[in-house]
């Protein structure tokens, strides 16, 4: 029987909330699929402050370097907000990121036919999306140096090395190799030095690529084209900030926040997580959906772990869970036949796990 180990960062707000219902579809999934997982906790963000002093400690990192991948929920909150900045919990998250390696950060956005109406675009736009977005993560204005403030000037630098943007490139052709094979690089080429030194890159990266169609667009025009026709995407490959945009508006189309996972990989182990934040508002409530992060440990399962049945049928059971009209308050206006909470969805949806055929 194989046997992974996972390291767990639950984190702040709804992250301990969300995370375990994540576990508990896991747990269903390895007993169905007779594999083993080991979870170890480890602290980041405001929690791991609190407790250590410190939003990254090292112990955390070690753990993670004994590990199969990294199970995450989200970190931040109002409390430590005025930290001083290298202690604040997206600090700690940066670095973590930067330490693990993780520079593609992969985030599919799907739109569940079930909830068509829950986006704020027309049905016929949406209906049918199914795109990835491959945002750079470690590189680009988020990191470059210089940075700082002057006088009456603050000043951040946008700065990619080939081979930064030659290892994302391939990252986003080998996903679309095993997709619709067409791949959008999204840039500022017009106006930015390092736009255009990222588009030359990749056109070279592509020609080990015969069968993936290549075209480029300019960032204003892409968030503009992705609320217009999102359907004409398959993969969007970009930078660190463009990524960070265009992922969010992206997540719209899908009706919740609530409901998008992600992957953030690089050459050792990858940090799985959803997309949104810890939600402080709802922190506690019982209100918080889980389904983006459900949908991040089916992504560790696939790709980290390679249990690909086990990952269908964790996809499978969050789009039955849907059809049979389980919503969590967020999604409770849209064809709803049960309200649930964030632990009734977790095991509705580890409940249908248990009865997948894959
Ligand atoms: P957020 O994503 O936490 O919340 C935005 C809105 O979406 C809120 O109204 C929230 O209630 C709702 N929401 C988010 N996730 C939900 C879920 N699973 N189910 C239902 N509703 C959900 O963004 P924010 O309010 O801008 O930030 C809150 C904190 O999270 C801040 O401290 C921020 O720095 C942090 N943050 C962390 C991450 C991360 O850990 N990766 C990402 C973004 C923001």
């Amino acid at each position: 029987m194989s046997s992974y180990k996972i390291t767990v960062i639950r984190g702040d707000g709804i992250g301990p909330e969300i995370v375990d219902e994540a576990i508990k579809v896991l747990d269903a999934v390895s007993h169905s699929k007779d594999f083993e997982i080991n979870y170890e906790d480890a602290l980041l963000g405001g929690v791991a402050y609190d407790v250590t002093g410190e939003p990254l400690p090292k112990e955390t990192l070690e753990k993670i370097s004994n590990s199969d991948a990294v199970l995450f929920g989200a970190i931040g909150g109002e409390q430590w907000d005025n930290l001083p900045r290298e202690l604040r919990p997206e600090t700690g998250l940066l670095k973590l990121r930067k330490e693990m390696g993780v520079y593609a950060n992969i985030r599919p956005v799907k739109v569940y036919d079930e909830l068509v109406k829950a986006s704020t675009l027309k049905e016929e736009v949406i209906r049918g999306v199914d795109l990835i977005v491959v945002r750079e993560l470690i590189g680009g204005i988020y990191f470059g140096e210089p940075k700082g403030r002057e006088g009456n000037k603050a000043f951040n630098t946008m700065v990619y090395s080939i081979p930064e943007i030659e290892r994302i490139a391939h990252k986003a052709f080998q996903i679309a190799m095993k997709r619709n094979k067409r791949v959008c690089s999204v840039d500022k080429a017009n106006v930015l030095d390092v736009s255009q030194l990222w588009r030359e890159t990749v056109e070279e990266v592509a020609k080990e690529y015969s069968e993936v169609t290549l075209s480029h667009m300019y960032i204003d025009n892409a968030a503009m084209q992705l609320i217009r026709n999102p359907k004409q995407f398959d993969v969007i490959l970009t930078g660190n900030i463009f990524g960070d945009i265009l992922s969010d508006e992206a997540s719209m189309l899908s009706g919740s926040i609530g409901l998008l996972p992600s992957a953030s990989i690089g050459e050792k182990q990858g940090l799985y997580e959803p997309i949104h934040g810890s939600a402080p508002d709802i922190a506690g409530t019982g209100i918080a959906n889980p389904i983006a992060t459900i949908s991040s440990a089916s992504m560790m399962l696939k790709y980290a772990l390679g249990e690909k049945e086990a990952s269908e049928c964790i996809d499978w059971a969050i789009a039955q869970a849907l059809k049979d009209g389980y919503r969590t308050k967020d999604m409770s206006q849209y064809d709803a036949k049960e309200i649930c909470s964030t632990s009734e969805m977790g095991s509705i949806i580890a409940n249908y796990v248990g009865k997948c055929k894959k």
